[in-house]
């Protein structure tokens, strides 16, 4: 029996039975299908009210803020950490806001990575974002090591994806910290964290993942599986807003040790006022906190896990499974023969929040889509991802999406633009 044909219809009828369809208009998005939720989520009304809340704490109480405002500044990195944990199967203490990916990277490593003896390397993969990477490298490079023969970065066999078990093949004595991402950022395959982390810790190897293009997408067990520790942004599928304040994750059994990078917001926060010169770092994952943290850039948080904790992380992971599942079965329907490869995993368990083709002209056809109030994300040199969000992607935007990509490769709309990125892509 062939799949009946889905038409506006039949996904509008998803719409109807889809219990999360009340939040999208809790998000501001006029004019546009917004697909690029997966590198800047979108503003909601309750992020927003966080944030003009915070400003007029600011208005009326100055510096009484830090303890006086209606969200008490001196105590928002550790209420949006216990507000974060059930994202990522954490006991509260176990997480904090703070940083970015990469501050928080150079933090946990100064913490973490101690080369000593014959355990000297860092494991991490070919397909890592840049950023990681440097930051690895300069790391080593701290330590007087060269990253050419430090820096083991495990081959993808496909150019897309990585196999767990070639990860584990690289595990030796020589390695010291793990390093991976949870999601792949380019081809949307989710890692194996458990079996990678049980494989590591056989190996006496500390665990360490990136969750860039996992937190808020799907849960994680982050506790339960032991990995040892975690890093994440917020601005993507978190929607904190352009340069929203990261956070990071430490083991419960790591807690209590001294942060490789120490600053007064390391402090156990009843003693920080004390200005003593000899730290009393905190016994929770706040100790990893550095300088004074960034209150209108973490404000928005507040409001934005709210809508997380109503829903819960289940149901936000089964309506993006949908929603991406619908968009490849209608690829398959009305694009197939127009150039397109899926290079994301196609099982359930496999495949993180989005959806991502392969095209010769992705550069123009993201720029012909953008035209057309298509809002997608490049990444060079040849791949168009689509991330529908289950907060505020309707199962019929989905269908208008693909219907718009139909007519400018069938009416060749994308050959007037040029095949190549701009400044930010
Ligand atoms: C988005 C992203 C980053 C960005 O790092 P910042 O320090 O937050 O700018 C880093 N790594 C990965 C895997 C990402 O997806």
């Amino acid at each position: 029996m062939t799949k009946p044909a889905i038409t506006r219809d039949s996904v509008k009828q998803l719409d109807q039975e889809d219990s999360m369809q009340k939040y999208k208009k809790e998000f501001y998005q006029e004019n546009f299908h917004y697909m690029d939720g997966n590198s800047l989520g979108l503003l909601s009304q309750r992020a927003e009210k966080a944030l003009t809340t915070s400003l007029e704490d600011w208005k009326e109480h100055a510096i009484e803020g830090w303890t006086e405002a209606e969200e008490p500044w001196f105590y928002m990195s550790e209420k949006i950490g216990r507000m974060t944990a059930p994202l990522i199967g954490a006991e509260a203490e176990e997480v904090i806001s703070t940083g970015s990916i990469t501050s928080n990277l150079h933090q946990l490593l100064a913490t973490f990575y101690k080369p000593i003896g014959k355990r000297t390397k860092i494991l991490a993969d070919e397909l890592n974002f840049p950023s990681d990477i440097y930051a690895m490298k300069s790391q080593l490079e701290w330590h007087g090591l060269n990253p050419d023969d430090h820096l083991i970065r495990v081959k993808s066999e496909d150019g897309s994806s990585l196999s767990e078990d070639n990860i584990i093949k690289e595990m030796d004595e020589d390695v010291a910290v793990l390093l991976l991402p949870s999601v792949l950022y380019r081809s949307g395959q989710v890692l194996d964290m458990k079996k990678i982390t049980e494989a590591a810790h056989e190996h006496g190897i500390i665990v360490g993942f990136d969750l860039a293009h996992s937190i808020g997408a799907l849960p994680h067990e982050l506790n339960e599986w032991g990995v040892d520790f975690a890093v994440w942004c917020t601005y993507k599928y978190l929607n904190s807003g352009p340069g929203g304040v990261g956070g990071l994750y430490v083991n419960e059994k790591h807690l209590g040790k001294a942060p490789g990078l120490a600053g007064w917001f390391s402090s156990n926060k009843d003693k920080q006022f004390d200005m003593s010169h000899d730290l009393m770092h905190a016994d929770t994952a706040g100790a990893f906190q550095i300088g004074t943290p960034h209150i209108l850039s973490s404000a928005p948080l507040i409001g934005s896990l709210e809508l997380f904790q109503e829903v819960g992380i289940e149901e936000v992971r089964n309506k993006s499974l949908k929603l991406t599942r619908l968009l490849m079965d209608l690829l398959h329907q009305e694009l197939s023969g127009l150039g397109f490869q899926i290079a994301n995993p196609l099982q359930d368990e496999r495949r993180g929040g989005h959806v991502c083709l392969i095209h010769e002209e992705a550069a123009s056809i993201c720029k012909a889509l953008k035209k057309e109030n298509v809002i997608p994300d490049f990444r060079s040199p040849n791949v168009i991802r689509l991330a529908p969000i289950a907060f505020y992607t309707s199962f019929e935007d989905v269908y208008d999406v693909i219907l718009t990509l139909k007519d400018i490769m069938e009416n060749e709309k994308h050959k007037q633009y040029k095949n190549e990125r701009g400044i930010i892509a």
